[in-house]
């Protein structure tokens, strides 16, 4: 599993998986994460995505695909307005609209409260 270390504006940090020392935390779906960091997807990611939305690799490409990312094979998950193009929010709370497949490294990640996303997020949820 390989883990993404690319933003849109290229200036953000990276989503990586460090090493959390500290207990895990229910996730407050916030939806930091995923407006902070873009998601890799390996080739295999891709088709279980490609499948799942019922669409063709033409409307990845056009619709998801990070254009900009033409190092290797694996290819990152476009943002839109800010946010990964698969952030939705339901009555506030962030949720994935492709959930089920959601690429590896989102689904490796975990929360934490020593997580500064997830901070930012309590933080909000507290105001
Ligand atoms: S694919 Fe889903 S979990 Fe991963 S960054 Fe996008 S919205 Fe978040
Ligand atoms: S930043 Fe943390 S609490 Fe917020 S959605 Fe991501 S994992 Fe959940």
């Amino acid at each position: 599993m390989k883990s993404a270390n690319f933003n849109t504006d290229l200036s953000q940090d990276t989503f990586d998986t460090p090493d959390i020392k500290s207990e895990p935390m229910e996730c407050r779906r916030c939806g930091v994460c995923c407006t902070r960091h873009q998601a890799f997807v390996e080739p295999e990611d891709i088709v279980r995505i490609v499948s799942y939305l019922g669409i063709t690799m033409q409307d990845w490409e056009r619709l998801y695909d990070d254009s900009r990312w033409q190092f290797s094979e694996y290819r990152l998950i476009r943002h839109v307005n800010g946010a990964c193009a698969f952030l939705e929010y339901d009555n506030g709370l962030a949720t994935c609209a492709i959930h089920p497949v959601k690429p590896a490294c989102c689904d490796s990640w975990k929360p934490g409260p020593d997580r500064a996303e997830c901070k930012e997020g309590l933080k909000r949820r507290v105001a």
